[in-house]
């Protein structure tokens, strides 16, 4: 079972195999940061996954282990620390968002290059994968009823900021939709209040029920 808006375990060891697409390792990280639930369990299936290639079953931590770790910590002289790299905020970036994503985008949310969509909503264009997946942003006003769509293959949704309904599930900053392929109808509808900005992957494009939609479709790419 799944918790609502959070990634399915299966794809926690396959993110910590290493065996994600570059996009999907990047909307897993940013998912990843927002929860240190997710955190713990991302570390447990790196430690079986190199327990398993190893061919040796993980070591149970000593109860005393953390301590002791924390002593020889503690012992580091001061002076051999490295210097901290500049935070997000002195490179003059987002600090609302996970310090992966801020970095891989280079420049605020709010200085992308942000494109039409349609009626209240934004798009900007990040990366093209394999066999159609394309990773992007979403900026979509509050209030805005996504357009009805179908699914052509697995569409993933990460809000970073504001929050949208699907039904009555509710996704918020940190909160991830996934939208199986078959997945029917699905019509996000924006949250009124601040923009809504989610990070997306789609594996192939959407189908959009309206004749307006299909007809903007070709001209934005997704
Ligand atoms: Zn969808």
């Amino acid at each position: 079972m799944t918790a609502h808006g959070h990634i399915p375990d299966e794809w926690l060891v396959s993110y910590a195999a290493g065996a994600l697409s570059d996009a999907q390792a990047l909307l897993v990280a940013t998912h990843v940061d927002y929860h240190p639930g997710l955190k713990a369990r991302v570390a447990e299936a790196e430690a079986i996954g190199g327990a398993l290639l190893e061919g040796v079953a993980p070591k149970p931590m000593k109860t005393d282990a953390f301590d002791d770790l924390m002593a020889r910590i503690d012992m580091l002289p001061d002076d051999e620390e490295a210097p901290a790299p500049p935070s997000a905020a002195e490179r003059g970036l987002d600090t609302d968002i996970p310090p992966v994503l801020a970095d891989y985008l280079g420049r605020r949310l709010d200085d992308m290059n942000w494109r039409l969509m349609g009626p209240g909503m934004r798009q900007c264009r990040l990366a093209k994968g394999k066999d159609g997946e394309c990773l992007w942003l979403l900026r979509a006003r509050g209030g805005t009823v996504m357009p009805m769509h179908d699914h052509r293959g697995t569409e993933f949704t990460l809000v970073l900021r504001g929050s949208y309904h699907v039904g009555d599930q509710q996704f918020t900053p940190g909160l991830l939709e996934i939208a199986a392929s078959d997945l029917k109808d699905h019509q996000p509808m924006i949250d009124e209040g601040e923009d809504c900005i989610c990070l997306v992957i789609t594996e192939a494009p959407i189908r959009i029920h309206s004749l307006l939609g299909r007809m903007v479709q070709p001209f934005i790419g997704l």
